[in-house]
């Protein structure tokens, strides 16, 4: 006879099959949902790391947890307490805001000395095609 690992209780029913194709069972009593004998699969440290690498490409979680044959529960979760694990700032080394500032200004001056240069370019072919055209008319 079943019982209910929750209550129990004998009071229970066939409730389907789970993804893996166990039976799973509902008691009527608490409600519990629970299949017999279930083999819950250790994730190695292995796997752990392919699955790293595979969370850095563009790849479906579903595709993930097909290829290395864990649940999607599982993978979520696991991907949920490894974003709780990463630092805030992500361990990046930002400059400080004064040597930001500081380079952002010399970006603005490099650029403004380019545009410059460019107007006195464009000037000097507007003068150029201007006396090529007086020129041309003085000629009619
Ligand atoms: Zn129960």
């Amino acid at each position: 006879m079943i019982t209910c690992p929750s209550c129990q209780s004998e009071n229970i029913k066939l409730n389907g099959h789970i993804h893996n194709g166990k039976q799973n069972h509902l008691c009527k009593d608490c409600g519990c949902q629970f299949v017999l004998n279930p083999s819950n699969k250790v994730v190695s440290e292995k796997d752990k790391a392919l699955i790293n690498k595979l969370l850095l490409e563009k790849i479906s979680l579903a595709g993930i947890a097909r290829t290395i044959e864990v649940s999607q529960v599982w993978l979520q979760t696991y991907i949920s307490d490894l974003y709780a694990s990463c630092p805030e700032d992500l361990c990046a080394d930002l400059p400080d805001q004064a040597s930001m500032c500081a380079h952002l200004e010399d970006k603005f001056d490099e650029y403004v000395y380019e545009i410059a240069a460019l107007k006195k370019t464009l000037l000097c072919l507007n003068l150029s095609l201007h006396g090529k055209t007086l020129k041309h008319l003085s000629k009619i």
